[in-house]
């Protein structure tokens, strides 16, 4: 019988393998977020977490979070935007084809700029700084809201006839106005387990949420187990 258990470090991940004999330990350089969620290295079960009704294609909001966990100092390397593979798997996964099938390789650019100025958004002290960062946004990219026909009847839908790049451009900034404007900037939240800085919505009830995603919560609570062991000790 095998028995495996695994926890994130900083910049490796430990592994207890117990193969009928002794215990063999490795550090492993790879991603350290899927192993400790059970999934082979580039699983993408983290990001479950991300989604606001995990199996149900993702909101114009989630692509906000997806897109700037793009970038993810515990993954090797941490900017998954050198190339599309990663997004387009992910935006596959989600459900949201629609968006991934229309990106090409000259739209990394763009979509690192925007990633940038969505984060900005993330770290802005106050509604206003917000409004400042994503109102220029808003405007450059004509998201202007139109009706769409939509299961016999209509709905409101940002830049419906952009695709690709262009669609993210206009409907990523008009989501996360939309979200600001209805739920203010505390629900903005970035990862508490450093280094991580992940960002995610917070929507819990009493805006308690301070990790990105399970794995770094329970890598949070093996560092703090580890200091009070420590303290204990010493
Ligand atoms: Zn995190």
């Amino acid at each position: 019988m095998r028995h495996r258990t695994a926890w994130a470090g900083r910049a490796f991940t430990l592994v207890t393998v117990r193969a009928g004999g002794p215990a063999a330990m490795m550090y492993s350089p790879m991603g350290s977020r899927a192993v400790a969620d059970g999934e082979g290295a580039g699983g993408l079960s983290y990001m479950r977490d991300w989604l606001e009704r995990p199996g149900e294609p993702a909101s114009d909001l989630d692509l906000v979070v997806l897109l700037l966990n793009s970038l993810d100092l515990l993954e090797d390397p941490p900017d998954r935007l050198a190339d599309l593979s990663w997004l387009c798997e992910v935006l596959a996964d989600v459900g949201r084809d629609d968006i991934g099938g229309a990106l090409t390789a000259g739209d990394l650019a763009g979509l690192r700029e925007l990633r940038g100025s969505l984060r900005a958004v993330f770290r802005a002290g106050s509604p206003a700084e917000a409004a400042s960062l994503l109102n220029p946004l808003l405007v450059h990219a004509a998201a202007v809201p139109q009706l769409v026909p939509c299961d016999g009847g209509l709905r409101l839908q940002v830049a419906p006839g952009a695709r690709g790049l262009a669609a993210l451009s206009a409907r990523l900034p008009a989501a996360l106005a939309g979200h600001i404007a209805h739920r203010g900037m505390g629900r903005l939240g970035t990862c508490a387990a450093l280094p991580c800085r992940c960002v995610f919505l917070d929507r819990t009830r009493g805006q308690t949420r301070r990790f990105c995603c399970t794995a770094c919560n329970d890598r949070a609570a093996a560092q703090l187990y580890r200091r009070r062991k420590r303290a204990a000790a010493g």
